[in-house]
């Protein structure tokens, strides 16, 4: 059995200096399956060498929608599409909406949002979600353009989880759960059904200790803080997290 890290951008520069020992780290505490995701060219050119090396890592790459520019072009999203079918990625993302740090580009984050679902559709690839502030028009977008994916670090209500899961998305939890008085995270889990969860990182950022860089290995501290609140055995819940997602990749069917 593996832990596994649902999102992390192991080709980031902050692992520049010692990529090769974190992922030492990681696979000695047998965090060996991760989805690496690459939403930059150096984080890609790292991404694609680390899937060639691990069998268990999978490839993700994506716009961000933290990065869509109010003067972007469609010239853009044709780039992208030709990076996917350079480098056969394992899945699109992160993609989505970030109304919270981006406000100012609400329509063209949409715009590249939509394209890249439909570029998921068209060739069978699964998804990973990033919403902030934007559950609504998330959803609303998600239902008009069905595939299969990944909900990540999610921070939202009961509710609004249960429609993601209506839609047959999974929804993945990262280091939220292990801040004190993590009341709503633990309130949102217990609801979450097993076959239907993620535990991620996000390294090397949600760190939930200051001025520690997060690393995949860290994921084993949030499986037991969820094995807790589920009241299972963190046997049980690797077991069927890996289940869950080694589900995302067999078939985009939902
Ligand atoms: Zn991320």
């Amino acid at each position: 059995m593996s832990y596994i890290d649902a999102h992390c951008h192991l080709g980031s520069h902050q692992f520049d200096d010692d990529r090769d020992e974190m992922i030492n780290r990681m696979l000695s505490k047998r965090v060996d399956k991760a989805i690496i995701i690459c939403c930059s060219k150096h984080d890609l050119g790292e991404g694609i060498r680390l899937r060639n090396q691990h069998s268990g890592f999978k490839l993700a790459c994506g716009i961000h929608p933290q990065s869509v520019e109010p003067e972007d072009t469609t010239e853009r999203f044709e780039r992208f599409r030709k990076i996917v079918d350079e480098c056969k990625p394992d899945m699109i993302g992160e993609i989505g909406l970030d109304y919270y740090s981006h406000p100012h580009t609400k329509e063209k984050q949409k715009e590249f949002f939509i394209q890249q679902l439909q570029l998921a559709g068209e060739y069978d690839l699964p998804v990973d979600i990033h919403s902030r502030k934007a559950s609504a028009d998330t959803l609303e977008i998600l239902k008009k353009y069905p595939v299969k994916g990944i909900i990540h670090s999610y921070s939202g209500s009961v509710e609004m989880a249960a429609l993601y899961i209506k839609l047959g998305y999974f929804v993945s939890f990262g280091a939220s759960v292990l801040f004190p008085n993590a009341k709503r995270p633990a309130e949102v889990i217990r609801s979450i059904p097993l076959d239907r969860l993620l535990i991620e990182t996000d390294a090397p950022y949600q760190s939930p200790v200051k001025d520690h860089r997060h690393e995949p290995e860290d994921v084993v501290n949030i499986y037991k803080v969820i094995s807790q609140i589920k009241s299972i055995s963190m046997a049980e819940l690797e077991n069927q997290v890996e289940k869950n997602y080694d589900r995302i990749f067999r078939s985009v069917s939902p």
